[in-house]
């Protein structure tokens, strides 16, 4: 059996257990032994190597080519925008979920001036640690088996990363 026969072979059980390698068995033309995309045979090493060597030369023309830089961060820009665009309508979703069910579980007695001093108590919290701090609802505004309400005796200053671990969707501060 020749060795290009045993690469096919490895290939093509990669590709049926729907991998993105494989190993030939056999060394690209430099000699590396390691993976290969199933695409297109490509050489793992190879395209690590030609993609750091593309980002040295982009890098070097940067500093050394004002209008170059110019247009790239340009073009970085447009790239984010969109996929800013992209994120945008989920979160502004969840906003918006968020806000409905505080406003539904706000009762009309709230004390809302003792609620805000409990936000400003998590910014001022964030400001002077340099850390993240958010408000949290001990019992959440849409619990699965019971829901709190949005009252501040309900409210608690946590650090975000606490919060991060409840698992909690959105992010107050
Ligand atoms: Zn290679």
């Amino acid at each position: 059996m020749s060795l290009s026969h045993t690469g096919k072979k490895a290939r093509d059980a990669a590709r049926a257990r729907g991998e993105q390698f494989y190993v030939s068995g056999r060394p690209c033309s430099r000699g590396h032994v390691g993976p290969r995309y199933v695409a297109n045979q490509t050489c793992l090493d190879c395209s690590k190597e030609q993609q750091r060597r593309a980002e040295e030369t982009r890098r070097a023309r940067r500093e050394s080519d004002a209008v170059f830089a110019k247009r790239r961060r340009a073009q970085k820009a447009i790239v984010n925008r969109a996929s800013n665009k992209r994120c945008r309508g989920r979160k502004s979703a969840e906003w918006a979920a968020w806000y409905a069910a505080r406003l539904q579980r706000t009762p009309a007695w709230a004390d809302l001036q003792a609620i805000r001093k409990i936000y400003n108590e998590a910014a001022r919290l964030t400001k002077e640690t340099g850390e993240p701090w958010h408000v949290d609802h001990e019992i959440p505004l849409n619990g699965k088996l019971v829901s709190g309400l949005h009252l501040a005796e309900n409210l608690r200053v946590i650090p975000g990363i606490e919060n991060l671990k409840k698992g909690a969707k959105f992010i107050m501060s």
